[in-house]
């Protein structure tokens, strides 16, 4: 009975977050990626410790309040895991996830921030902690809109996506979605965070693919008013701006899923 209730007092105590709660075996996850990332998908950082980063990661949030996340608490993991991406290697999205790691995934060479380790280790992963314990958070997180912007999740992501961006370099590539009324949106982590962070004595052209849904009408395209403010933000910061409806390597992407499509005859 006594160990019935301190369950239930515990789990009351921790439900306070309108997010859903860390990722059950977040540890082992984030341990198991390290791994096959270091050794398997990019040998070359093999002598990256991954008990390390885990330890470090952990460190950043754990018996911390999780709505106080600042960029310094995860500065320690960041150094710990630098990586570099090749010029002309780096491939931006926004609403346009799957697509996007789609193509990486066939072109080897190029990388999304969750073909680097961060990205690789932390993506559809959910952490939280709590001021009074070292247990991490399992039945709730805080919302990012419901309960804070600073929390862990958010911040962490949002100081990726600035390095990210900070250290892309020749020609940048993002994959935007034209099956939405905006496929530039200047709230999102591309058009808040990334765009802003390009290094223009670095970066020379941006080139954006739009790209529409198979059987879906277009709603967006390069010559719509939301790819407009893009480009006008991008010239505004001396980098060259393309973009391309439909890229056909993208959309030969889509055919293989979807080949009885009219447009993929
Ligand atoms: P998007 O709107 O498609 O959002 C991508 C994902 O991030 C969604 O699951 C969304 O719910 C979540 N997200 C966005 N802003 C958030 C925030 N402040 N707090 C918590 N979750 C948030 O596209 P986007 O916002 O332009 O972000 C994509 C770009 O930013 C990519 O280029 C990528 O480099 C980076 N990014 C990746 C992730 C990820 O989960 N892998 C998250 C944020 C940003």
């Amino acid at each position: 009975v006594v160990v019935g209730v301190r369950m239930w007092r515990h789990s009351s105590e921790h439900k306070k977050w309108n997010g859903t709660g860390s990722t059950a075996h977040f540890q082992e996850i984030a341990l198991e990626r390290c791994y096959n990332y270091t050794q398997l998908v990019q040998p070359e950082l093999r002598d990256r410790d991954c008990q390390k980063i885990r330890e470090a990661f952990r460190n950043a949030f754990i018996s911390k309040d999780p709505c106080s996340a600042t960029e310094e608490d995860y500065h320690p993991l960041l150094k710990l895991v630098k990586q570099t991406v090749p010029c002309d290697k780096t491939v931006f999205w926004s609403k346009t996830k799957e697509l996007a790691h789609q193509y990486t995934k066939v072109q080897r060479e190029m990388f999304t921030l969750e073909d680097t380790l961060l990205g690789y280790i932390a993506d559809d992963l959910r952490w939280c902690g709590d001021a009074g314990s070292y247990e991490m958070n399992y039945q709730s997180c805080p919302h990012w809109k419901k309960d804070c912007s600073n929390n862990f999740v958010s911040v962490f992501w949002d100081l990726l996506s600035k390095r990210f961006a900070e250290n892309a370099c020749g020609v940048a590539q993002v994959v935007l979605n034209g099956s939405i009324s905006n496929a530039f949106d200047r709230k999102s982590t591309f058009g808040r965070v990334e765009v802003h962070n390009l290094n223009p004595m670095k970066v020379h052209t941006l080139q954006a693919w739009v790209i529409h849904d198979l059987g879906k009408f277009p709603s967006d395209s390069c010559s719509g008013s939301s790819i407009n403010d893009l480009r006008w933000i991008v010239m505004q910061r001396n980098i060259k701006f393309t973009c391309h409806d439909n890229y056909s390597s993208v959309k030969f992407l889509q055919c293989v899923k979807k080949p009885e499509d009219s447009s993929c005859r």
